[in-house]
């Protein structure tokens, strides 16, 4: 299995509570581990981000850093992960980090997590609370992010996706999408649509989900806490005025889909990505496509409550939402496609030509990288009465290396750090 490329560092933050530690530093790519005792192996109890970056006149250029630095914060507030690094810090981390990969664009993953702890899901005093991030090379993600391409097929879920945490980027929270998302393959779709339990549309397993009819475009609310508040949803909702869009927060139901002129997702991976068909899996094995899903026999809803109380399983078929691909309401001799121009104004703002939006994108110079973390991060520590050390280069990787039983069997300090031994 060839995994995309990932960049030449990665940087580790270790905040040790019962120590009044942390330690800091830069390492080379691939080189950390973390022990199978790890809190965050059995319970998920960690989170992370997605951010991308992309070229802007030969430089990195981060897109929305802030925002998804605020987030991260969120998410581990609700995790009640106590990492004692400012924003600010972690900002710098995160940038200092693109900037010694030596890429230009690409998907910059950060994360905080629960490191080596005790059997007990409450987290043992001294578990270690490790801040992770590395760059990684990230093309098209759904394959079909380019002007002119058909759009992707996706398959409402045979079962809602019941996930703690919906409205935050918890790593456990993904388990139940990561459960139900085979499905998608096994019906030729790119990627599994949740319903809630009363059967509206939630959102995809990475990304956000929006109809356009006329000229406004619909999406489920994020108030009601069942879609996660996306960044790239929320500049569609900023840019859509300037296309002359109305951007409307509603309940969407599989039978609204019947009479969307445009149906797309967003996310950070996705960017802005349209949808072609909607397969929902329906009972007796039969396979039938709709044009533009006008013709559909009976009620969606229906037909999904029927067959959720026969148990149907995936191989037993789906019937499909052809969605058109250009806005067919609009009075114009020539129908035009929204998601087109929606996704052409994405591409250009990330790639800094708005000269408007360019205070999203945060530009990566090329500096000489900084050498010591310590001194670059003793600063940003909001805890007082801790000590910052830097990890030696080479042992950094060692970090979490498992330390000796305590008398009573339990980790007695969680984790060590030593020296690399060869
Ligand atoms: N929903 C889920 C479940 C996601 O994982 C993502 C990707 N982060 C999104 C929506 C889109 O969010 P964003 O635009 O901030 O990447």
């Amino acid at each position: 299995m060839a995994f995309p490329t990932r960049g030449k560092e990665e940087f580790a933050a270790v905040y040790m509570p019962m120590q009044k530690l942390v330690k800091v530093g830069f390492g080379k790519m691939g080189r950390m581990k973390v022990p199978i005792t790890s809190h965050a192996i059995d319970y998920g109890t960690g989170t992370f981000e997605g951010i991308r970056f992309y070229e802007v006149n030969g430089k990195a250029a981060i897109f929305r850093l802030n925002e998804h630095v605020e987030r991260l914060f969120a998410s581990a507030k609700t995790g009640n992960y106590k990492l004692p690094i400012s924003k600010e810090g972690i900002r710098n981390a995160i940038i200092e980090t693109v900037r010694r990969s030596g890429m230009t664009s690409g998907y910059i993953r950060p994360k905080i997590f629960l490191g080596e702890s005790s059997i007990r899901v409450s987290p043992h005093p001294e578990t270690h609370v490790v801040f992770h991030v590395y760059t990684q090379e990230l093309l098209d993600y759904y394959k079909t992010g380019q002007r002119g391409d058909k759009g992707m097929s996706v398959l409402i879920a045979s079962k809602p996706r019941r996930t703690p945490f919906p409205n935050s980027k918890m790593s456990g929270a993904y388990q139940a999408g990561a459960a139900l998302a085979p499905e998608a393959s096994v019906h030729g779709a790119t990627e599994n649509l949740y319903l809630n339990s009363k059967g509206e549309i939630s959102e995809l397993t990475g990304s956000n989900f929006f109809m356009i009819k006329g000229k406004t475009i619909f999406t489920p609310p994020v108030i009601r806490g069942e879609v996660l508040p996306g960044i790239t949803r929320d500049t569609i909702s900023k840019i859509a005025k300037e296309l002359g869009l109305k951007f409307v927060q509603k309940t969407i139901r599989p039978n609204d889909l019947l009479s969307a002129d445009e149906v797309f997702v967003t996310g950070t991976a996705a960017e802005v990505s349209k949808v072609s068909e909607i397969k929902i899996p329906i009972k007796n094995g039969k396979i039938a496509t709709y044009a533009a899903g006008r013709k559909l026999p009976g009620n969606i809803d229906a037909i999904l409550k029927e067959a959720r109380k026969k148990g149907i399983v995936p191989k037993e078929g789906v019937i499909s939402i052809n969605i058109p691909s250009k806005n067919r309401s609009v009075e114009d001799p020539k129908p035009i496609s929204y998601v087109d121009l929606l996704r052409d104004k994405y591409k250009d703002i990330v790639h800094g030509k708005e000269a408007k939006r360019q205070k999203w994108l945060t530009i990566v110079d090329r500096v000489a990288p900084i050498t010591s973390a310590k001194e670059y991060f003793s600063k940003h520590i909001t805890e007082s009465g801790l000590n910052v050390h830097e990890m030696p280069d080479r042992g950094i990787w060692e970090l979490l290396k498992l330390r000796k039983m305590g008398p009573s069997g339990r980790i007695s300090a969680g984790l060590g750090v030593g020296k690399r031994s060869e």
